[in-house]
């Protein structure tokens, strides 16, 4: 069997990884878009490096664009194969690639107009791409092996990213050989405040790990509360000013908007009105809120007390543009989420625009942000940013979170490969994570009793023996 590193190798968006037996089966884990601005994002994404026509099926760690972004271009250039993936992955990749056809099309009309790149002729995708790719969906249960092919069996395990991420497990037969995978797709933190936390998986042969903080140990989940309630008074109440947190639509907004609904129960929350700004981060909070069954103990706990944990008196979710442009007006202290995470786009970008000369005010970073968008300068600690065009003093305070980091920091991920025998580990290819990162990771897995840990590069093949 060989391998095919196609994307998120040596870089944290665009994974895509191909296996192809002797046979000349194909099995293609995840279809994610490049994101960002300076790695060519652009071109990458319209050019696979292999024929979609080719590949016989598709396993779909999670729901992020990073992970499922391209599939609907794949299902533009002729796969016809199943996708397979968990239930809420479905359900919430419906919304998340309707959203990005969206955006694939208005860069596009942009671009046209500006004449930057005439390489293709038509947006990356359109909605009725997303709608043929949905139909191709195909839903599987957490924890049972399923046979799919008289060659392939998979189970997916909880890995405690977001709603419906999963760990894809397979057993691939190649003539007498049964190779034992598993790709993490992102692994998330111990103490997630929604969603169900990872559980061990089958002993792997071969183990394809992420590593976007394979160098970093992350705030302490259990103090995430108190920080933000401190940020809100300081912001809120003594200086009345407004808290702008921009924030990745699908996972990093239910969980402080659960905070919040936390606070506010134990009445600790001030008197202030909070705005989920997004109809993005509407949608999917809606479509977290119908999975409970994937909830953990804790907020399962708090449910019998409050039915509504991403719903409490003072916040308001936002779909309608009016309403949203109404908020610049708003005069009193408030609380602005809104997306994307990265403050490159979206309705945040306008947010940013209209406090971020004003004092009184905070801007709240809860998640990772690439060192070249908006939101990466503004937490390295700009004093100027340019936003639309124009010049803007950096004069609200930026606070960094990182407590609330879908990811897992490099104790966690180990803490999660903890269920393996090393020793029966033959090969541990490290992706999606930065080069000099993934170094360090290797390191620190080293220490921890791993071998044969390699990382490769885009481009790069490896023959499975
Ligand atoms: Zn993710």
């Amino acid at each position: 069997m060989k391998i095919y590193f196609k994307g998120a190798a040596g870089t944290v968006t665009g994974s895509k990884h191909l296996l192809e037996t002797e046979q000349g089966l194909k099995i293609l884990l995840d279809c994610g878009l490049y994101q960002g601005k300076e790695s060519g994002a652009g071109r990458e994404n319209r050019h696979f490096g292999f024929d979609p026509q080719t590949v016989d099926m598709v396993f779909l760690s999670h729901a992020h664009i990073d992970h499922s972004g391209l599939l609907p271009r794949l299902v533009k250039e002729g796969f016809k194969g199943k996708i397979y993936c968990t239930e809420p992955t479905r359900a919430l990749c419906e919304i998340m690639l309707a959203d990005s056809a969206h955006i694939q099309q208005a860069d596009f009309s942009y671009q046209s107009k500006k004449s930057i790149s005439q390489e293709d002729s038509e947006p990356l995708y359109t909605i009725d791409d997303v709608v043929k790719t949905i139909d191709l969906f195909e839903p599987l249960a957490y924890d049972e092996w399923i046979i799919l092919h008289d060659d392939i069996t998979v189970m997916f395990t909880y890995v405690g990213h977001i709603l419906g991420s999963a760990c894809v497990n397979l057993r691939v037969r190649e003539g007498k050989k049964t190779h034992r995978i598993a790709y993490t797709g992102d692994i998330g933190r111990t103490n997630q405040q929604i969603i169900k936390g990872s559980e061990p998986f089958p002993q792997a042969e071969v183990i394809l790990c992420e590593s976007t903080y394979g160098n970093r140990v992350h705030d302490d989940q259990t103090m995430s509360e108190k920080k933000l309630l401190e940020v809100v008074q300081e912001t809120c109440v003594e200086n009345k000013g407004k808290l702008i947190i921009p924030s990745f639509s699908l996972g990093r907004t239910q969980e402080i908007v659960h905070t919040l609904d936390r606070l506010e129960s134990a009445g600790k929350l001030p008197s202030i009105k909070v705005f989920v700004d997004s109809p993005l981060s509407t949608n999917a909070t809606d479509i977290v809120r119908s999975f409970p069954e994937h909830f953990n103990e804790r907020i399962l706990k708090y449910m019998e007390k409050d039915a509504q944990p991403f719903g409490f008196s003072g916040l308001h979710y936002i779909r309608d543009v009016k309403y949203s442009k109404m908020l610049n007006q708003l005069k009193e202290p408030c609380i602005i989420i809104s997306a994307s995470g990265m403050a490159e786009a979206g309705r945040i970008v306008h947010h940013l625009a209209n406090n971020i000369e004003d004092k009184r005010n905070t801007i709240l970073f809860i998640g990772y942000c690439e060192p070249s968008t908006l939101g990466g300068r503004l937490r390295d600690g700009a004093q100027k940013v340019q936003i639309f065009g124009h010049d803007h003093d950096v004069k609200a305070k930026v606070v960094v979170m990182d407590s609330y980091s879908a990811h897992g920091d490099y104790q966690e991920m180990i803490e999660y490969l903890s269920c393996q025998q090393p020793h029966l580990i033959k090969h541990l290819f490290l992706v999606h994570g930065r080069n000099d990162v993934q170094q360090e990771f290797k390191g620190h897995l080293d220490q921890a009793g791993f071998h044969h840990i390699s990382i490769p590069k885009k481009g790069d093949v490896v023959e499975l023996s």
